[in-house]
């Protein structure tokens, strides 16, 4: 192959790879600048599981009832859960989750009688060592969480008065866990 033909050759080739570059200059970016942009997220995403707020409670509504736990196949779950005064359900006071194991199967979530479990959207959690990645799912409701106790007793004494008792008592039992 003579230097001439080689010459056009390389030119030919330096031309096409111009072309792809311009063709894609004026083309919306696929791409994102993280972290100074956030990312847009699939509905169907997934990440740690969390306890869902239900916004009539204002909380979750986990009752303890250990289901999750068992049918987790990663064994990465623990629940603790005591009995509120007054109340006829438990209710959880230890719930977490060690992410580093979960392997987002969903078990758990369509295991849960309440519906109070769902995949969360974290997507940038970092850390340098294996126990950082245990979640305690129970932090964004420790703060209400005496609060809704303190409705929940009352509702379900109000509950528990005869219907002659008043109009509050006559329309049931108030929708105290969710
Ligand atoms: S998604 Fe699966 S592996 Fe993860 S905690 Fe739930 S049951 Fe366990
Ligand atoms: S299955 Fe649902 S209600 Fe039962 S312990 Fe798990 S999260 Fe709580």
């Amino acid at each position: 192959m003579s230097v001439l033909v080689r010459l056009l050759r390389g030119i030919w080739s330096l031309m096409l790879g111009l072309g792809v570059t311009l063709k894609n200059l004026f083309r919306r970016p696929v791409t994102q600048t993280y972290p100074h942009q956030k990312p847009e997220l699939s509905a169907a995403f997934r990440s740690a599981i969390a306890l869902v707020n239900f916004p009539a409670s204002g909380s979750h509504d986990c009752v303890a009832c250990m289901q999750c736990v068992n049918i987790c196949p990663s064994f990465c779950i623990k629940v603790e859960g005591d009995k509120p005064e007054g109340l006829k359900r438990k209710r959880a006071t230890v719930f977490e989750v060690d992410y580093a194991l979960c392997s987002l199967c969903g078990l758990c979530i369509d295991v849960c009688p309440t519906n109070t479990l769902k995949y969360s959207k974290t997507y940038d959690d970092v850390g340098y060592r294996r126990d950082q990645f245990v979640y305690d799912l129970l932090t964004p409701f420790r703060a209400g969480e005496a609060a809704w106790r303190e409705r929940a007793r009352v509702a379900a004494v109000e509950a528990a008065q005869p219907a002659s008792a008043g109009p509050a008592a006559a329309a049931g039992e108030p929708e105290v866990g969710r």
